[in-house]
């Protein structure tokens, strides 16, 4: 699965939803798409309508949901929660799956649909005229009996989060008025996070040891949360006062083996692949899948794009190729001539 998302209802999933910011206001980093998203919501409020339809772009991880969870409660007008529906690409197997989603839709609710790209076209189908006319055809009995029935439904706002927007169909990225792609998180950023979650979690950082996680956590805030988590397990077995030390944050981090860089094993594996077996590149997607036994999904969607960013690994039209700066990363010697 190219995805690391707790599974619904798990402690994880828990943890998670106990750290996420609640208002577009606690929201850090991403300032042009919550700028944009906080222009477009004032309007929606102003005029009392639904907010137009969503689509979140971008790398797991990085907030997506996050932001799906703020929208209805910023468009509240109750100081509540208001209403959201979530499901995702692969739950929906056929039109009738998502009948209930819609017909329960209430007026200006959010229905989130993740991995959005991954919806089975008959389903994107029946979805389009829902998001278009707020419409559903219902088809009512069996057999030569059936007939269809059209019902109106309360206009309400999908929220589509995908890893990847190219996937999807022209007529479905159509109905989405807006479209926001989130990128990885500059280490400030994640520095902040760290800290105003570390207070959720009742832990007290010192110096930069919130820095040192945020360098760490490969530009993305779920990762940050995971390293947190694990330095407050860290800190309550290592410190007498429990606070995290800078010191304590550098042993904690080194036991996780995540680099200076934040690279893990996975993506530590894939550059030595490439340099080791393929001589740098360039190698093809399938090749390097194989090699690796990682799916095509999870290479391109979660371990590229921030090697991409790094600079570590260019995609060539004949393939991925590693720059030298991966060879001095891992520390390998470029003995081969790439001057070809
Ligand atoms: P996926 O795409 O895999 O569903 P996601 O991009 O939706 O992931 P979230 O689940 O929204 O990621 O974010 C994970 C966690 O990161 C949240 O619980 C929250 O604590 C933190 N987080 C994400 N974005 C922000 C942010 N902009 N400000 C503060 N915390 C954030």
């Amino acid at each position: 699965e190219p995805d690391d998302t707790p599974a619904v209802g798990t402690p994880d999933a828990e943890f998670e939803n106990s750290l996420r910011p609640r208002r577009l206001s606690e929201v850090v980093g991403q300032r042009k798409v919550v700028e944009r998203l906080s222009i477009t919501l004032d309007a929606a409020r102003r005029r009392g309508e639904p907010l137009g339809h969503l689509l979140l772009d971008g790398p797991p991880g990085l907030g997506k949901t996050t932001l799906a969870t703020v929208v209805p409660r910023e468009l509240a007008t109750d100081g509540g929660d208001g209403e959201i529906q979530y499901t995702s690409g692969p739950a929906l197997r056929a039109p009738h799956d998502l009948v209930a989603y819609l017909t329960c839709a209430s007026r200006g609710s959010v229905l989130f649909i993740d991995e959005i790209h991954r919806l089975p076209p008959a389903v994107e189908e029946y979805l389009y005229s829902a998001m278009e006319d707020f419409r559903v055809d219902i088809v009512m009995g069996e057999g030569t009996g059936a007939r269809t029935v059209s019902l109106n439904i309360e206009p309400f706002t999908v929220i589509g989060a995908t890893t990847r927007s190219g996937m999807l169909t022209a007529p479905l990225r159509d109905r989405f008025v807006n479209h926001e792609r989130v990128e990885y998180y500059e280490v400030d950023d994640l520095a902040e996070i760290v800290r105003r979650n570390a207070v959720k979690l009742g832990l007290t950082t010192e110096g930069d040891a919130a820095q040192q996680l945020a360098r760490r956590s490969r530009g993305t805030p779920r990762k940050a949360n995971n390293l947190l988590r694990w330095c407050r397990d860290f800190a309550q077995v290592h410190s007498e006062t429990g606070e995290l030390t800078p010191t304590l944050a550098a042993r904690a981090l080194e036991m996780r083996e995540v680099d200076a860089l934040g690279l893990e094993d996975q993506d530590r594996r894939y550059l030595r692949t490439i340099i080791e077996a393929f001589v740098g590149g360039p190698v093809g997607l399938t090749t390097l899948s194989h090699a690796l036994s990682v799916p095509t999904d999870t290479l391109e969607d979660e371990v590229e794009p921030y090697l991409l960013r790094c600079g570590l690994m260019q995609r060539t039209s004949r393939g991925r190729v590693v720059t030298p700066k991966a060879w001095d990363h891992l520390g390998l010697d470029r003995t081969t001539d790439d001057s070809s």
